[in-house]
């Protein structure tokens, strides 16, 4: 797609730190990142988030994740890799071509503000609404 960033540097027009690329999927290093070893997977067609994607990218991603967070642990000796995905402007997402962020943390690092929340009981009847409708829902 003409204006998206992540599409440009995909076609090398924008420079990058590339760790991995597959006839699918290219990996690369976040230059924003929340950790050391922040590397983000997308599709190598565009698509905007989980609504759009095509079945085939989405699990070639899933895929690729696992080469590079095995590479990821090995290089960085992780605790942990947290896998985040966002879909719409609703929950933050900046640039709209899908991906996946892998970020791990390592012995002695500060926690991860997006694995760390308060653990709070919610209500049951509430929930078991919520689950039946969207149960309904999924084709
Ligand atoms: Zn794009």
């Amino acid at each position: 797609m003409k204006d998206c960033i992540f599409c440009k540097i995909i076609q090398g027009d924008i420079p990058c730190i590339k760790v991995y690329e597959n006839d699918r999927v290219f990996a690369f290093m976040d230059i924003n990142p929340v950790a050391d070893g922040h590397t983000l997977i997308i599709p190598k067609a565009h698509a905007e988030n989980i609504f759009e994607i095509p079945a085939d990218d989405l699990a070639a991603i899933h895929v690729a994740s696992k080469r590079i967070a095995d590479g990821i642990r090995k290089a960085l000796n992780t605790t942990g890799i947290a896998c985040l995905q966002l879909n719409g402007k609703g929950v933050n997402q900046i640039v709209m071509h899908y991906h996946l962020h892998l970020i791990p943390r390592r012995p002695g690092s500060p926690e991860l503000p997006m694995t760390k929340w308060e653990l709070v009981s919610g209500n049951m009847t509430r929930i078991k609404e919520i689950g039946e409708k969207i149960a309904s829902a999924v084709k």
